[in-house]
């Protein structure tokens, strides 16, 4: 049997999770006869999840949306028409809208599934032409706390790290996400990491022992809604043993005496009351990412989707900023978003997608997130608990040089309860 001459493939993005696997998309007279990994796509490399891969059956033609439909009145019926008769029909609409009512009449909201430059056009239409701020999407809003906690640290919610940082992290740290459900082709991407290097470590933080916890070093399986202490603990901890950049903070951060006074109380003894996991640990995790030559920071819903979910993120960026892991290879942070395009779907298309590294603006601010979140009042009821009892002397040496309370462990503690 002869081969279609009709058949033909085209590139696109699978648009399922925030990985956004390069597809291939095989298909004939019109109909898509199959999916497939590009290989020469950076985010996959050829590979795809079960999702990804069995894309082309939800792109049957039975059920798509082939022409447009319209209705004149309310609780009329939809009516098929001609493209040309539906465009024309919509545009006199917004036309008469904005001439009636101002740009500020009308708004635009777009779909976290669409691709980088449908967003590019749709954000060009509004802010460009029509001259409306009035353009969102899904996606926004299931980060928008994220977005505020970057905006509060960094000053921009600005492009995250890349998949290529995986390869060359020391410390991954996990936090909100079983990855290897939510994000299956870059979890296969960290399998690969720490094949070719066992001596990275990776910490997952997730109340439950998932797929994806089961593979770390080491899990924290903290109690839900405690990851803002957590955070603050490990951040006392580095403080505490220098393992914080000086002159990164030096140089790039503002207030940071302010987030220094507030995790002064936040040891990782008073976090393992709050937190549910042993004081080892949150020292042994602090130690991992403040002592590798750069540490990642990957997080998903299970973070920013909390009622203080702006503070999470701001404390998890306070530990990058402490310890200058960020801007170069191998550090940084990323979360996982749910769609292929949330980047340029949540901010304007000015932002080009290919800003890879982050430029840190000369004085991001480091705002204490601490007394702002519910947490700080569990916190401050269990306060001056720990006291040092191992080499006391030596404790208050350098509890006075560092400004901070001794990391003690309850067990350890004479004063404990
Ligand atoms: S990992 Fe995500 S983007 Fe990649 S194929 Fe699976 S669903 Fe699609």
């Amino acid at each position: 049997m002869p081969a279609s001459t009709t058949r033909a493939e085209t590139r696109s993005v699978c648009c399922y999770c925030g990985v956004g696997c390069g597809i291939v998309i095989d298909h004939d007279a019109g109909r898509i006869v199959g999916v497939r990994g590009d290989p020469d796509h950076p985010a996959n490399f050829g590979r795809l999840c079960t999702k990804g891969s069995t894309l082309y059956l939800t792109a049957v033609r039975e059920t798509r949306a082939l022409y447009p439909e319209l209705r004149t009145t309310r609780d009329g019926a939809r009516k098929r028409v001609a493209w040309d008769l539906a465009l024309d029909h919509a545009a006199a609409r917004f036309a008469r809208t904005i001439r009636e009512h101002g740009p500020d009449s009308v708004a635009l909201y777009v779909s976290g599934q669409l691709l980088t430059e449908d967003y590019y056009v749709f954000n060009k239409l509004a802010r460009g032409l029509i001259g409306t701020n009035n353009v969102d999407s899904n996606s926004r809003l299931c980060m928008s706390s994220a977005v505020a906690g970057y905006k509060q640290t960094l000053g921009a919610d600005a492009p995250p790290a890349c998949y290529a940082d995986i390869d060359q992290t020391g410390c991954l740290l996990i936090a909100g996400s079983n990855t290897a459900y939510a994000h299956p082709v870059v979890f296969r991407r960290i399998e690969d990491a720490k094949a070719a290097n066992p001596d990275l470590k990776i910490i997952v933080v997730d109340p439950r022992r998932t797929d994806t916890a089961a593979m770390a070093d080491l899990h924290l399986p903290i109690l839900p809604g405690t990851d803002l202490v957590l955070f603050n603990a490990m951040l006392h901890v580095l403080l505490w043993e220098g393992l914080t950049d000086t002159r990164f903070i030096r140089e790039h951060c503002d207030g940071f005496e302010a987030v220094r006074e507030a995790v002064r109380e936040i040891t990782p003894a008073l976090a393992s009351q709050v937190c549910g996991v042993p004081a080892d640990d949150i020292v042994l995790a602090a130690r991992w990412f403040g002592a590798a030559q750069a540490s990642l920071s990957m997080w998903c819903q299970g973070l920013n989707q909390s009622i203080h979910g702006t503070h999470n993120t701001a404390a998890l960026v306070h530990l990058h900023l402490a310890t200058g892991h960020i801007g170069r290879p191998g550090a940084g942070r990323s979360r996982s978003p749910a769609s292929p395009t949330r980047w340029a779907g949540a901010r304007s298309a000015a932002w080009p997608i290919c800003c890879r590294r982050i430029a840190i603006r000369p004085i991001p601010t480091i705002a204490p997130q601490w007394p702002a979140c519910g947490a700080s009042t569990i916190c401050r009821r269990r306060r001056a608990r720990p006291r040092s009892n191992c080499s006391r002397r030596s404790a208050a040496v350098k509890s006075r040089r560092c400004g901070l309370r001794a990391p003690t462990r309850p067990s350890r503690c004479r004063n404990s309860p």
